[in-house]
């Protein structure tokens, strides 16, 4: 017998034949002889279009008015699933975030969890009933609801394995798991068996998301070993958890690109001290999430500034800028038909010749580089966009990722 804490998507609950199938599916485990906690999003796309009707009545709405709101989708689908499995002879009770003690701070629409009381939830798991908990919701010390940032239900159910020290921690998608690189692209990608905390956050950042990366923060800081897998299939999934030693053994564990970018360059900038702060404290006011920053050796009193920014946000970036580039001279060119390509592993740490398998795998299918940046456990470069694709195989293969 475990106690066992899953997490069903949007999509699994997507309407009531997927909540049916659901239903299926925690009864299953639950006749094996398993505790359940389960927790469910709001079918999908209930979310977004709350927030558009949100903003149909006002184009900014009160936070603590939007939680209100938002924090409806999950309600529907808890009452839903318990009444599905009543439907099928299981005894089942529903939570609110508030109801499962889940209290956070003030921060309307990105709270932070501080607690979860899990008394009132282990009572009624020890009455033989399984627990659904709304995702996404907690309670402020005001008694107000709040929501915990977009894709937040993941954070719940780490949250409360984490409370009450789960045997198994299963977060359902509509994917298999984490992949090795897009199978969509890369046609030889494999599913990870098991993958680390950091690299699973470098992937998601480097542009193959599976799930929230507040979660896996999560589950990192409060060691959660969890399970992200399909409630489409009955196939293993990918197990993340802390690195261990074995795990080294594999260099590099994912290759990810992101095809939306564009190289924006600042050329012939006053060089003194003060200049890149300038050009980054628009752009963050601005809200502009800028990546890969590289800078050449100034000469004859200027220099050049090149960054990375998402395609989409490139004009913005450019009138941020218009005002610094007045004061400090220097013009701007900007390129948005660039991706990043990365490669991630913390075999890395260990393992020499990684950048140079890279390099070579990226020569020799015709690969300009333009930019490159790394950390302990990943390698990104900037590349031509049309490229990105065939890159992606061809450094797939290299690194030995491909399925026999
Ligand atoms: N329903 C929320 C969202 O769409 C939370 C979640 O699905 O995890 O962001
Ligand atoms: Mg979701």
């Amino acid at each position: 017998m475990a106690l066992i804490v899953q997490k069903y998507g949007g999509t699994s609950v997507g309407d009531v034949e997927r909540i049916k199938k659901v239903a299926e599916r925690i009864k299953a485990f639950r006749d094996e002889g398993n505790q359940l906690v389960v927790v469910v999003s709001a079918r999908s796309g209930v979310t977004n279009e709350l927030i558009a009707r949100a903003e149909a009545v006002c184009p900014n709405p009160p936070e603590r008015e939007l939680d209100q709101l938002l924090s409806i989708g999950e309600q529907e689908t808890i009452a839903l699933t318990a009444m599905a499995l009543h439907g099928i002879g299981v005894p089942a009770i529903s939570y609110t975030g508030a109801q499962a003690g889940i209290v956070t701070d003030m921060a309307h629409t990105k709270a932070r969890i501080h607690s979860i009381d899990a008394e009132a939830m282990i009572k009624d798991i020890n009455a033989g009933n399984v627990i659904i908990v709304a995702g996404f919701q907690g309670i402020n010390s005001d008694g107000d609801i709040t929501t915990l940032g977009r894709g937040g239900s993941d954070l719940t159910a780490i949250a409360i394995a984490g409370a009450i020290k789960a045997d198994v921690c299963q977060i359902y998608t509509d994917v298999d798991g984490v992949y090795t690189a897009d199978p969509r692209i890369v046609k030889n990608a494999r599913k990870i068996e098991e993958i680390s905390y950091d690299e699973m956050l470098e992937l998601a950042s480097s542009g193959s998301k599976v799930m929230q990366s507040r979660s896996v923060e999560f589950a990192s800081k409060y060691d959660v070993v969890f399970e992200v897998r399909s409630s489409f299939n009955h196939n293993p999934g990918t197990i993340v958890k802390q690195e261990v030693a074995s795990m080294e053994k594999v260099v590099v564990r994912g290759v990810a690109i992101d095809k939306n970018q564009a190289k924006i360059q600042l050329l012939g900038l006053a060089d003194r001290p003060g200049t890149a702060a300038k050009v980054f404290r628009a752009l963050a006011t601005a809200n502009i999430v800028v990546d890969m920053i590289v800078q050449n050796a100034g000469r004859d009193g200027v220099a050049n500034l090149t960054f990375t920014a998402p395609a989409n946000e490139s004009a913005k970036a450019a009138k941020a800028l218009e005002p610094i580039l007045a004061e400090l001279g220097g013009k701007i060119a900007t390129h948005d038909q660039f991706a990043k390509l990365s490669i991630v592993g913390v075999g890395m740490k260990t393992h020499s010749g990684v950048a140079a398998t890279l390099f070579t795998a990226l020569a020799e299918c015709g690969v300009n580089i333009d930019l490159i940046s790394t950390s302990e456990i990943k390698i990104t470069v900037a590349i031509e966009q049309a490229k990105a694709d065939e890159a992606a195989r061809a450094v797939h293969t290299a690194f030995g990722l491909d399925k026999a």
